[in-house]
């Protein structure tokens, strides 16, 4: 299998070895990703999770122990750090230029402000990424994917291997009939990072069927939080989280709520406005943007926010619930 790869790529390749490497989330779709690579190279590949700091203990703990539940390689973890983003952040701010440029100006109270704040790295990659940025991402400017996993991905796994004269195949569990959007997404694709580096997402034909076949047929589990009523697993809340999952964490996990509402305090005192929350105000059908604790209010109601949905309050789903139909959860 290690060498299937369309002549184009091969060219591309320009005759250096190629080296397989999955991209792991916890995810159903990448855990399927890293089973199909398990058949088709026999192990010979790598596996790499890129950790946000902003993911639940359930998929640490699934995407740590996949290799010995499966047979395959270790899975890899590869983690952002924004340094060197909050140290020129500081210097920006204490140089004057925040206060006199001609866009947006800075006042100089706010500047004051973040910098008694101190800008110090919380070691976690979200929040350094936000508070370095002064801001939350939102669906059209998700720049948390392109900093905290394609480039962490690419900076600090995939780019030291084309030192080692690889060119590297990056698989991605990415699935056609996911959203509308993702069905544009070509199989093969030069990376734009790297002319040594190709995008192969074999799963874009794939069903939700096909996936759970996968698992099943290698007996692995999915990520428990999917038994849970999760309709998806990443980052714990993602700023695209829906309804339900917003309500489920609420519910389920209010410790992941109560970090969100300190993540908007934090990331509020960096910002030049002094404003920030974690979901977009398009979230909570709102005029205005709003913190967490609107938001999962929100969650809890029904008809567009205005009515109390009793059934939210209800016990919380156990294991045995299953969102999928097709018997995605055995
Ligand atoms: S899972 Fe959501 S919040 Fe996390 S990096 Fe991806 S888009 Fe951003």
């Amino acid at each position: 299998m290690s060498t299937c790869l369309p002549s184009r790529i091969l060219e591309q390749a320009q005759g250096r070895p190629a080296r397989h490497v999955v991209s792991v989330s916890g995810g159903k779709d990448s855990t399927a990703t890293y089973l199909l690579a398990l058949e088709q190279t026999g192990g010979d590949f790598d596996a790499v999770f890129a950790d946000t700091g902003n993911e639940h203990e359930a998929t640490y703990e699934y995407v740590a122990r996949l290799h010995e539940r499966t047979g395959g390689p270790k899975v890899q973890t590869v983690k952002a750090d924004f340094l060197r983003e909050l140290a020129r952040k500081r210097a920006w701010l204490e140089s004057g230029k925040a206060t006199s440029r001609a866009m947006n100006p800075w006042t100089e109270e706010r500047v004051q402000e973040v910098l008694a704040a101190g800008l110090e790295p919380s070691g976690v990659p979200f929040l350094d990424l936000c508070v370095s940025r002064g801001m939350f991402p939102c669906r059209s400017r998700a720049f948390c994917s392109r900093y905290l996993k394609r480039f962490a991905l690419w900076y600090q796994f995939q780019s030291p291997l084309t030192d080692k004269e690889l060119h590297i195949v990056s698989w991605q569990g990415i699935r056609a009939e996911e959203s509308a959007r993702r069905s544009c997404y070509p199989m093969w694709e030069l990376s734009p990072d790297s002319e040594l580096l190709t995008i192969y997402r074999p799963l874009m034909g794939w069903s939700v069927e096909d996936v759970a076949a996968m698992h099943r047929r290698h007996g692995i589990k999915l990520n428990p939080l999917y038994g849970m009523g999760f309709s998806r697993v990443g980052c714990m809340p993602c700023i695209q989280s829906n309804k339900q999952d917003i309500r489920l964490i609420a519910r389920l996990f209010p410790e992941h709520i109560a970090k969100i509402r300190k993540w908007e305090r934090i990331v509020r005192i960096s910002s030049r406005s002094g404003q920030a929350t974690f979901f977009h105000q398009d979230t909570a059908g709102s005029n205005v943007p709003v913190g967490i604790d609107e938001v999962v209010r929100w969650s809890m109601t029904r008809r567009g926010g205005k009515q109390f949905d009793m059934l939210a309050c209800a016990a919380p789903p156990t294991s045995e619930v299953c969102i999928y139909a097709g018997g995605l959860c055995e």
